[in-house]
């Protein structure tokens, strides 16, 4: 058994959590590849080592005086190697950082730094290996993400050795400068190690124990997802759930890996399995909730639509000129309606207006602001009656209006458009229908 071990900002942000994943790692001798993130939040007003980062550099960058900020992000460092009465000292590797940045290495050379100097002190704290990330994970010239070559070079490094560290976020491009992912990108460092040593689980720990059913600033206490597959996934993250950065699943999907994304702060819950396919059914028909507010729909009117061939398309060509990418397009006989996100429409909504009278000539177009979607997920609907009834009943029992439905032809969600006052309401109603009140 072999797994690798990913652990996020806030499992790493004190002394107190380094010692909480020492147990962890120590607990089961498969856990032998470890990906840190740079230390998170201590407390809700904290701040991340990262964010640290980015405005000291931000300083550095205008040859202004960063002494006072670098000098704070070494106390947080110190402040865990005190507590873990390390012999360890970081004192060379800020002498280094402090003429880098006044070099101006980079904005992306300047977040790396707090997974890197993580990496080493947990490396040191395990007893493990410590490996740059630099050397191992490849960009290639146009920034995009080298997996191929990545793949190769890791294999082969972390080959014979019994256990690692490597820090998350970043690697580096062709020229050797270092350039990181997007936010939260540790969960796709963690995903590519698991890939390249052919791991049986990928491990992810999080201060949560998995994703849930649905949104907990909005359901008290709401159940938790035990399985979930990567495509279930990737629509309730789209919807916004984050748990785990999006391109996380990318590398291990394809092996056949599993992720188990599991609680620092309470490792014997086992968490959420996301797995490719599974014969487990969940434990409801739906698999979670999620949705967003801020969205607008285009009303578009025409007699005789229907008979119209190219209708729908010269009314996209309007969206696409204008740069704007459509979420859904439910239509009538002779309505078609495209939904858009409202910041990014606004700005741009005369043109677009225009642009389908120029486009599609309709008999009229009508904007409607203030909408939020709801995607209700599961890989159970497929196979079941009434679902849609069901969501349809808790909503109008919670008198709340529905402004459209889709459903997607993988039969995997529903989504329905409510206003956005009613989005909180229409979530409570359904998941005390599927979840609560179980039939
Ligand atoms: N430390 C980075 C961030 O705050 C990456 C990560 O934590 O995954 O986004």
């Amino acid at each position: 058994m072999r797994k690798v071990v990913k652990f996020g900002g806030s499992s790493l942000a004190s002394a107190a959590q380094f010692e909480k994943v020492g147990a962890i790692v120590r607990a089961e001798s498969s856990r032998r590849f470890v990906v840190p993130s740079a230390p998170g939040k201590r407390y809700a007003k904290d701040t991340k080592v990262t964010d640290m980062l980015y405005g000291c550099y931000a300083l550095a960058a205008e040859d202004k005086d960063f002494s006072l900020e670098l000098r704070a992000i070494k106390e947080r460092y110190e402040e865990i190697i005190n507590g873990l009465k390390l012999e360890l000292s970081l004192d060379n590797e800020f002498v280094k950082i402090e003429s880098n940045f006044k070099a101006h290495a980079g904005k992306d050379y300047a977040a790396s730094r707090g997974e890197y100097l993580n990496g080493i002190i947990m490396a040191a704290y395990l007893g493990f290996e410590f490996v740059d990330a630099a050397e191992v994970v490849k960009f290639k010239e146009d920034g995009e993400f080298d997996a191929q070559l990545t793949n190769d070079i890791l294999s082969e490094r972390l080959k014979n050795m019994p256990n690692a560290v490597i820090p998350g976020f970043y690697g580096s491009n062709p020229d050797g400068s270092v350039r990181t992912f997007s936010r939260g990108g540790s969960d796709i460092t963690g995903s590519i190690v698991a890939k390249a040593v052919q791991a049986d689980v990928y491990e992810n720990w999080t201060d949560v124990s998995g994703f849930l059913i649905a949104d907990p600033r909005i359901i008290p206490n709401p159940e938790k997802i035990e399985t979930i597959t990567y495509r279930e996934l990737r629509e309730l993250s789209y919807m916004g759930a984050s748990v785990l950065h999006e391109e996380a699943i990318f590398p291990v999907r394809r092996e056949g890996i599993p992720i188990n994304i599991r609680n620092t702060n309470d490792p014997d819950d086992s968490g959420t399995w996301i797995v490719e396919s599974t014969c487990q059914k969940s434990k409801y028909i739906i698999t979670g909730i999620a949705g967003k507010k801020g969205f607008c729909s285009i009303n578009i009117e025409k007699d005789m639509m229907n008979s119209e061939i190219g209708f729908g398309r010269k009314v996209l060509q309007a969206f696409e000129d204008n740069g704007i990418s459509f979420e859904h397009v439910p239509s009538g006989i002779d309505t078609l309606t495209v939904f858009v996100h409202q910041d990014e429409f606004m700005d741009k909504e005369q043109n677009v207006v225009s642009a389908i009278h120029r486009l599609a000539d309709p008999d009229m177009v009508d904007i409607e602001a203030d909408l939020a979607l709801i995607a209700v997920v599961g890989r159970g609907m497929k196979s079941m009656r009434g679902t849609a009834a069901r969501i349809f009943a808790a909503l109008s029992h919670a008198d709340i209006n529905i402004r459209m439905i889709d459903q997607g032809s993988s039969e995997l969600n529903i989504i329905i458009g409510v206003r956005n006052e009613d989005f909180e309401s229409a979530i409570r109603a359904i998941y005390n229908m599927f979840v609560l009140v179980q039939l």
